[in-house]
């Protein structure tokens, strides 16, 4: 598989530093608010990778943190916990936030397939590790104390900027965010390794430590929880393309001069999603949600097709006409599928091999996954046994997760459902010719249905103009209406 490395910004071939086991880190949700669906799009396009190294038969590992303790609200070390700003909000402690927004988070990716990571680690589980990585930086040089926080030194680094070519003032994150430089800084990049002292006074989680009594900075939580799970060497540290600088940047920093050594090889980082009006953000503008979605009617894995339409190296934008436009081609995909017969057999050996081919193609090549979910829907087409087309359905999506089999399945029973209700004599079926469900168009139906039965013929007729008017043709069946968009 090539993978983009954005450490060298090219493509390259993957090759695990051992061969009994990959060893992949992503950075976790800070837990004090509802994940919003772009940070979701990173942690589908990660799953899609762990998958598919999965898929290719390499063992992994993957560790994830959840961030419950020292992210500010600029990643440059300024301004308020957000864990504490989330406490006050809804006027509970850090801790209950934490649990809460941990558990709705792994919700949500349940919802959207996301597979759990062998690992999750709270940082607040990690203390020792960040002291003892700490207190090497401090023996070392590479750390100091000032105005009673311990700072990394980054002038200490023949090299520092690792993903970019910015310069110094385009990466001033603390001035661009409107706050307040730090005085104790040596240089303007320097970062807090442990505070004991910060802008704001009511810190709720604090631990003893040589430096005195206080709390991690950020960036170190996801060296020490990496090293704690996976040893001193890591594949694939994956994240947010927001997360190159400063956080990734200040992992490697301090990780590899605690270890005297190369650290991480690959470095994978997924575009953001935005809305028209620029990114998505849990502070600013449109926060979108998958409970959200799911009021608004949509299927959460329409949006996990969504983003598995574009490669995770572009940004997307999200609308909601894109979203049901992926919802109704996904439905379609569904019915497709159900349509498909499973006893048909023999799984054709040949054509299996030639159309994995494709969709392997297309994945190694830095996970393409819309060419991979083209050679889903090639599959489809080829000449060959259903048997063997539900085998390459199955088969790919072990990595693009969009349940096809199951939800397949289920349409193959609703049907059956209808096919045997007239025949029966009762119930009404109302049968949507893509397989698409509108809850909106099927009240219409009921609605029409009553009329008729009322002998309210004019209300009846009147339903269905504005049904069509609407886009949506009615044709009346024995024991009930199939319908399609026109
Ligand atoms: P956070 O909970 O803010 O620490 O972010 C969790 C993950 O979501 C990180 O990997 C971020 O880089 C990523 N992320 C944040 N905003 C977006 C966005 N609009 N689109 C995609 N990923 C994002
Ligand atoms: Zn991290």
């Amino acid at each position: 598989m090539y993978l983009y490395n954005s450490a060298s910004r090219k493509k390259e071939l993957f090759v695990p530093n051992h061969p009994d086991i990959v060893k992949m880190y992503t950075c976790g949700p800070t837990v004090y608010h509802y994940a919003h669906i772009g940070n979701l799009r990173s942690y589908i396009m990660e799953d899609v990778l762990e998958k598919y190294l999965r898929w290719l038969g390499y063992p992994v590992k993957r560790v994830m943190n959840i961030t419950d303790v020292g992210h500010l609200t600029s990643d440059a070390d300024e301004g308020e916990d957000k864990m504490l700003k989330g406490a006050k909000r809804e006027h509970k402690s850090v801790m209950e936030i934490a649990k809460f927004y941990t558990d709705a988070f792994f919700s949500d990716c349940a919802k959207l397939n996301i597979k759990r990571p062998d690992v999750v680690e709270p940082a607040t589980n990690c203390i020792d590790e960040y002291i003892r990585i700490i207190s090497k930086l401090m023996d070392t040089g590479y750390a100091y104390f000032a105005g009673g926080n311990v700072y990394f030194d980054t002038s200490k680094l023949e090299r520092y900027y690792i993903f970019n070519d910015f310069n110094a003032d385009d990466l001033d994150v603390g001035v661009r965010e409107g706050v307040e430089e730090d005085p104790n800084k040596r240089n303007r990049n320097d970062f807090v390794l442990w505070f004991t002292k910060s802008k704001f006074e009511d810190q709720a989680l604090k631990w003893d430590s040589p430096w005195g009594v206080g709390y991690p900075g950020w960036h170190i939580e996801c060296s020490g929880i990496s090293m704690k799970h996976l040893g001193e060497d890591l594949d694939i540290h994956c994240g947010g393309i927001d997360n190159a600088f400063p956080h990734h940047t200040n992992e490697i920093a301090q990780s590899e001069s605690y270890l005297g050594h190369k650290w991480c090889n690959w470095w994978m980082h997924v575009l953001h999603l935005n809305t028209q009006t620029g990114k998505m953000s849990k502070s600013s503008g449109e926060f979108l949600t998958v409970s959200l979605l799911e009021e608004k009617g949509y299927d959460p894995l329409s949006y996990r097709f969504f983003c598995l339409q574009s490669h995770y190296r572009k940004a997307l934008v999200f609308t909601w006409e894109n979203l049901d436009n992926a919802q109704l081609a996904y439905q379609k995909l569904i019915a497709r599928i159900a349509g498909l017969k499973p006893g048909d057999g023999p799984v054709d050996e040949d054509v299996f091999a030639s159309q994995k081919e494709k969709f392997q193609a297309a994945m190694d090549n830095d996970l393409n996954t819309s060419l991979a979910v083209t050679a889903l829907y090639d599959a489809l087409k080829v000449k060959a046994s259903d048997a063997t087309k539900l085998a390459l359905i199955g088969d790919f999506d072990r990595v693009l997760s969009l349940s096809l089999l199951e939800k397949a399945e289920k349409k193959r029973e609703e049907l059956s459902r209808q096919a045997a209700a007239p025949a029966a004599g009762a119930g009404f079926s109302i049968i949507s010719e893509s397989g698409e469900e509108d809850p909106a168009v099927n009240e219409k139906i009921e609605a029409r249905r009553a009329a008729k039965k009322a002998k309210d013929f004019a209300l009846a007729d009147q339903i269905r103009d504005e049904l069509k008017a609407n886009g949506i043709e009615l044709t009346d069946i024995p024991n009930g209406v199939r319908w399609k968009r026109v």
